[in-house]
């Protein structure tokens, strides 16, 4: 039996003293919700994605992408392109909106959305895209804004997975599309425990999603009226959401940014030794970003070829034998019972998904594990999968 101390797990926040510090200076603070810390946080996330964005803190990218979707105008009877390879979220908040997703199936190679899947799928009810970074390997955007150009759709990036990571040498985040969404849930690659970020180009966009966020109080028009109202008068001109980031996330976030890059950096490592380790066994690798492009590296998904001696899912358990922690991503949206049965999808409607969830493993990568860390993986997944280890 292996001691629960020495278990690996799949995914552990990079959270230093600085954040406990940060958290705790909060905490004596007395300003405990959405403040200077927030306000900070928001500037500080924009400046790293580049000239021209504005950023709108959340409580999660689920939020995030709610607030994106809404401020881009999408409205019951509307249809919005998933792709099916994803998290239920960026599915689920098309449903808030009285919306339908339509659902594409992605790239073989990459497992993302791509401008010809997405085009597959359009009927004259398609309003707008979702494209999912998929493992934080940026989708090919030219080719998706130039198609949604073309055909009138808004592109909201869910990009849970892509900070940071640049798509035709920039940032996602600051591609000009209608807006992106960002996750700081505990897994991801800046976590804050819960929060996001929405971010886009367009005033009218950030200006909508500060409204939605916080109950449909319009900020700017109270802040204008402030000298001559009392300070404890707003106005309310729609019904919003509770989606506001607390400023004790905001003090995390702000210490994960300053390391994000080192962060990433490491993962990149690991990735490239998960890559020379395992590039003689019977396993699809995970595909990079092309030449100049940084991949934020938030997942590694090796796939297991017909030719492994074991199935995915024995593989998962072997592993779990050993003491290391694995995931799947994803339980890909066909396969659950809400969608398959309200949308009527089946598995030959999406056999690239179909097939890759049926032999998808995500091993472990993030910045805490140290060089015996990734030795382990190594020499397990080695051992499982007949490389002589
Ligand atoms: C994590 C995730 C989300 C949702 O983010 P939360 O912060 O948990 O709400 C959305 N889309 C994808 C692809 C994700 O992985």
């Amino acid at each position: 039996m292996i001691h629960p101390a020495e278990f690996l797990p799949f995914a552990l926040p990079d959270v230093g003293e600085d954040a406990i510090d940060a958290v705790a200076e909060v905490l004596r603070s007395g300003w405990l919700t959405t403040g200077p810390k927030t306000r900070r946080f928001e500037e500080a996330f924009a400046d790293f994605l580049g000239e021209g964005v504005e950023a709108v803190a959340v409580n999660s990218g689920t939020a995030a992408l709610h607030l994106g979707l809404e401020a881009l105008g999408i409205e019951p009877g509307d249809q919005v392109v998933v792709p099916v390879y994803t998290f239920t979220a960026t599915a689920e908040v098309v449903r808030y909106l009285g919306a339908d997703p339509v659902f594409a199936d992605v790239d073989e190679v990459s497992l993302n959305l791509t401008a010809v899947h997405v085009e597959r799928v359009l009927t004259d009810r398609t309003r707008a895209v979702i494209p999912v970074h998929f493992g934080g390997l940026a989708c090919a955007m030219a080719q998706i804004l130039e198609l949604a150009d073309e055909r009138g759709l808004e592109v909201l990036e869910d990009a849970a997975h892509a900070f940071p990571s640049t798509a035709g040498g920039a940032l996602v985040g600051n591609l000009g599309s209608g807006a992106t969404a960002f996750s700081f849930y505990a897994t991801k690659t800046l976590a804050t425990g819960e929060g996001g970020m929405l971010v886009t180009r367009r005033p009218e966009i950030a200006r909508r999603a500060r409204i939605m966020r916080l109950h449909g109080i319009d900020r700017d028009a109270f802040d204008r009226y402030r000298s001559e109202r009392p300070s404890w008068y707003y106005e309310v001109v729609a019904p919003g959401f509770k989606y506001n980031m607390t400023d004790l996330a905001a003090a995390i976030g702000l210490c994960q940014l300053a390391k994000a890059e080192q962060m990433r950096a490491q993962r990149e490592a690991i990735a490239r030794k998960y890559d020379e380790a395992f590039r003689d066994l019977a396993v699809q690798l995970p595909a990079h970003a092309p030449e100049g492009d940084v991949h934020a590296w938030h997942l590694y998904v090796i796939r297991l070829t017909d030719e492994a001696p074991m199935s995915r899912d024995r593989f998962i358990g072997a592993m779990s034998e050993r003491g290391i922690g694995t995931s799947v991503h994803f339980i890909p949206l066909h396969r659950h019972p809400y969608w398959r049965d309200r949308y009527g999808l089946r598995d030959e409607m999406f056999p690239v998904a179909t097939r890759a969830y049926e032999r998808a493993v995500s091993l472990p990568i993030y910045s805490r594990m140290s060089d015996t860390d990734v030795e382990r993986v190594i020499d397990a997944v080695r051992g499982l999968l007949g490389g002589g280890g």
